[in-house]
Order: structure tokens, then sequence, then C-alpha cells
């Protein structure tokens, strides 16, 4: 299993704190540079992690999401 994986479970298991419930968040993993991911493997390094909830990119694809939960409502909706 890639170590991102490995660290994010871990990080979310020891600081539920940093994933609050009823946000939106993500993750970025910062590899370092001799990790076997750039040659296609599986993540062998000890990455970077920096957890953003509610970050502009969070609330934009929480925007998308809720975008298409009125689409298939309406969908839904012209069907019946
Ligand atoms: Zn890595």
């Amino acid at each position: 299993m890639h170590n991102y994986l490995i660290k994010l479970a871990k990080l979310h298991r020891d600081r539920p704190d940093m994933f609050p419930a009823g946000t939106l968040g993500d993750v970025g993993f910062y590899q370092d540079d001799p990790c076997a991911i750039f040659q296609g493997g599986e993540c062998n390094c000890d990455p970077d992690l920096v957890v953003n909830t509610d970050s502009d990119e969070a609330a934009r694809v929480k925007r998308m999401v809720d975008s298409a939960a009125k689409f298939a409502t309406i969908i839904r909706s012209k069907r019946q």
C-alpha cells in the first residue's frame, strides 16, 4: 500500500480534530523526490500531508457536487 495512504489513515485515526464532521476538505501529498511513485511504483517515501478543510478547492468541489445533485433532481423530476 502507498505510504501516503497509510500516513493519511494514521492521521485520521490520531487527529480526528483535523477532519471535522460536516466539512469537506482536500489533502495535499508532497512526495519526496526519490519516491517510487514517480516511476509508477507505490509511494515508499515519508510524504508531507497538508489537510485543508473548507479551503477554496474544497468549496469549489462542494459547489460541483451540489450542482450535480440539483441536476440529478431535475432529471428525475422530468422523467416522472
Ligand atoms: Zn511517496
